[in-house]
């Protein structure tokens, strides 16, 4: 079993016992826009990771680590295409 441990991205820890973000109060989500599939216009999308290795040169641990990227994939089964829209 490996010894390596997981980060999420920016190498913080989650913090389990905080409380979760609140929404601000005012916005109703029908008048928001979705995001959309560029290839099909889907408004579903599944998320995926990609898990990246910090070589140790470019470690600040000084250790291998582990950078999990979370992606969001197409959900429909003809495209699946993995989307780059939020990526701004
Ligand atoms: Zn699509």
């Amino acid at each position: 079993m490996s010894k390596k441990r997981l980060f999420p991205v920016g190498g913080q820890k989650t913090n389990f016992n905080q409380a979760p973000m609140q929404r601000p109060v005012n916005i109703n989500i029908d008048n928001c826009n979705s995001l959309t599939c560029e290839a099909c216009g889907g408004e579903y999308f599944d998320v995926i990771y990609k898990i990246k290795v910090v070589p140790i040169v470019l470690s600040p641990t000084g250790k291998e680590e582990r950078i999990v990227l979370p992606l969001f994939r197409c959900a429909d089964p003809n495209c699946r295409k993995v989307t780059k829209v939020i990526m701004k």
